[in-house]
């Protein structure tokens, strides 16, 4: 099984969520992730697989049968005491933040890493593969209003992150691995990417 056929992930939700719960959040993701809504293809080809993975996890999470069958396999699955799923080393896709030419780089583990663009030589720092904590807030600052996104690395250090504005699909991304490219000279992302799956979904945020 793939990383993508966790079905309480792909709906965000807890293992020990409520059928409720569950009915709730697939009908969101429906809503929010409509294919229909995205213009460009690739944002596209991601909501329909979001949308994809959202109706298999509630084909069976939905049924109490298929849900204790499902909970078994996916207990032993996880071997003993091992807490999470390996998952291989992957590669990551980021923008450059002056050129757009994508670099292809290893996932950091929500780790901050220097990065020189192969086309036009700037370097850049982006914070690659780092996990989505709780929903970004709204804050007032000196400068405006901002949207304060707490992001997690693999050893659970957090660090904020502070957006001038967020699309609004990026406002869901609770729980999701995602990085963000900064502007070479000034410390304000330019990017951010979701990654899920086996497709990446990228919104220009500065
Ligand atoms: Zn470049």
């Amino acid at each position: 099984m793939s990383e993508g056929a966790d079905h309480y992930r792909a709906l965000d939700v807890a293992p020990e969520a409520s059928r409720e719960e569950i009915h709730e959040a697939w009908r969101f993701l429906l809503v929010a992730f409509h294919p229909d809504r995205f213009r460009d293809p690739e944002q596209r080809r991601r909501a329909e697989e979001i949308t994809k993975r959202a109706n298999a996890a509630w084909q069976v999470l939905g049924d109490a049968g298929g849900r204790r069958r499902y909970d078994r396999i996916r207990r032993d699955g996880r071997g003993a005491g091992a807490g999470a799923v390996a998952e291989p080393p992957r590669v990551r896709e980021l923008p450059c933040p002056s050129c757009a030419t994508r670099s292809r780089v290893p996932d950091a583990g929500g780790r901050i890493v220097r990065i020189a663009c192969p086309a036009c030589a700037e370097v850049f720092t982006a914070m690659i593969g780092a996990r989505c904590v709780g929903r970004p807030r709204l804050e007032k600052r000196w400068l405006g209003l901002r949207y304060e996104a707490l992001f997690a690395d693999q050893y659970g250090d957090t660090s904020s992150v502070s957006f001038r504005h967020l699309p609004q699909e990026l406002a869901l991304s609770e729980g999701e691995t995602m990085s963000v490219v900064f502007h070479p000279r000034r410390a304000r992302p330019v990017y951010a990417i979701v990654h899920g799956g086996s497709l990446d979904l990228g919104w220009r945020v500065g």
